[in-house]
């Protein structure tokens, strides 16, 4: 479903190579756990994962859905079924959550009407306990840490990606609302069969969810931690 071959990434503006021969392989339907100390670079796996231009691919591929796609845009990826949801959510001034995610839908070639797009939308915000009319505001705009991380989430719900990438997650967020989005990320795996890559420091929000493998990422390279053990209290935070 998706694999990582061999991958070597730098930064863009001065060269510095963060990551060095990274390989991985994520089946349908499964979920990785990406661990690594601050600054071990996994926001950076993710972000060269998804094309994000500040990160440069030295060398080796990234493959999904046996397809390369180290060349395409991040729209490209996108509409594949790639989603990264960010560590830090960019604030994007004057266009609202539900302007974007009518966009992302017709995008996919899906016609839908912006009621719609609405009524999908306030059932998923009622689920992530947000306010009734959350989607009409500016997306990020003046929301707290928890919030922008529940307006990825409800943007994830309604895009339907078939990977699904969440960068650190359960920052900013009540141990309440990381169980309940726990919840949510089974019932989306189980109803669509995503797989996951996740990074996280706190194990609630993979309460619910099956974890099938987990990485660690050291000096650049990645290091195959013992599968479900690690996480469940192995040792290895
Ligand atoms: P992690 O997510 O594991 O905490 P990051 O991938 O964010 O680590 O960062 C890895 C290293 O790369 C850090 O030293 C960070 O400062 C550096 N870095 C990441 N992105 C950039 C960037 N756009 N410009 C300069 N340095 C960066
Ligand atoms: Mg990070």
């Amino acid at each position: 479903m998706f694999r990582v071959s061999d991958l070597t990434v730098a930064i863009k503006k001065n060269q510095q190579v963060m990551l060095r021969g990274v390989n991985f392989e994520i089946l349908p339907g499964e979920t990785l756990i990406l661990k690594g100390k601050n600054g071990s670079g996994k926001s950076t796996l993710l972000g060269a994962i998804m094309g994000d231009p500040r990160y440069e691919i030295l060398e080796g591929e990234i493959e999904f859905l046996g397809q390369e796609i180290q060349n395409l845009s991040t729209e490209g990826r996108s509409l594949l079924g790639m989603f990264l949801s960010f560590q830090t959510p960019p604030e994007v001034n004057g266009v609202s959550t539900t302007e974007i995610v009518r966009t992302g839908l017709m995008e996919r070639g899906e016609k839908v009407r912006l009621d719609e797009v609405r009524n999908g939308l306030m059932a998923n915000q009622k689920l992530l306990g947000l306010p009734m009319f959350f989607m009409e505001r500016e997306c990020g705009v003046g929301m707290s840490g928890g919030e922008k991380k529940k307006n990825e989430i409800l943007q994830m719900l309604a895009l339907k990606p078939k990977f699904c990438m969440l960068d650190e997650l359960d920052s900013g967020l009540d141990m309440e609302s990381a169980g309940k989005i726990s919840q949510i990320l089974a019932d989306y795996k189980k109803e669509t069969g995503a797989s996951f890559l996740i990074t996280s420091h706190n194990l609630r929000i993979l309460e619910k969810l099956k974890v099938d493998k987990v990485v660690e990422l050291v000096g650049g390279g990645l290091k195959v931690m013992d599968e479900r053990g690690a996480m469940n209290g192995g040792g290895t935070k």
